[in-house]
């Protein structure tokens, strides 16, 4: 049903002659699922359920994966959990498309990686952060505020960051910026 190379490349030709309302569910999990260049998943575990409907076969997922993503603040890398799910409606005909416009094709393999990666990259956040309260990176030295202190940053009593407690280098960076204004 699924081929070795791709295995989420599915062949739905089983049920084309099922009674409708017939459905199959195909669990997955593997260790690593390389979508694009852009989006490694490790960990990723789905069920997909296809059913047979009147006008086509109806494909849902339920997804759960890992990926690695970049710290807007501090530039580190860590892994973020990604959930997602979809139903799509391969149709049998023009007809039948619904707004994605998914026609089955006539050999019934349908290759799910780009309804995968476009539902998982709707749940990455466009600023990710490695923990809600990244401190990010000084930007004087470069430190990292989450792991570290630097001398350009203290930490006041609740633990938070005071920026700049050097009041000469405060006064420099702040007409720098309002020359560069
Ligand atoms: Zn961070
Ligand atoms: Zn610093």
């Amino acid at each position: 049903m699924s081929n070795s190379s791709n295995p989420l490349c599915i062949n739905v030709g089983f049920l084309l002659n099922q009674p409708v309302g017939t459905s199959h569910d195909i669990p997955f999990e593997l260790e690593r699922l390389d979508l694009s260049s852009d989006l490694i998943f490790t960990g990723f575990e789905a069920v997909i359920r296809i059913g047979r409907t009147p006008q086509g076969m109806l494909v849902s997922g339920d997804l759960r994966a890992i990926t690695k993503l970049e710290c807007a603040r501090c530039l580190s890398k860590f892994n973020q959990p990604l959930e997602s799910e979809f139903s799509e409606l391969y149709a049998f005909n023009r007809k039948s498309t619904t707004e994605s416009d998914l026609i089955l094709p006539e050999d019934a393999n349908l290759d799910l990686r780009p309804l995968i990666r476009e539902y998982m990259m709707l749940e990455i956040a466009i600023n990710p952060l490695c923990r809600s309260d990244c401190r990010g990176l000084c930007p004087v030295c470069g430190e990292n505020l989450t792991s570290t202190t630097c001398e350009h940053h203290t930490l006041n009593c609740e633990g938070e960051p005071t920026k700049y407690s050097d009041n000469s280098l405060a006064r420099a960076l702040s007409k720098a910026i309002s020359e560069t204004e």
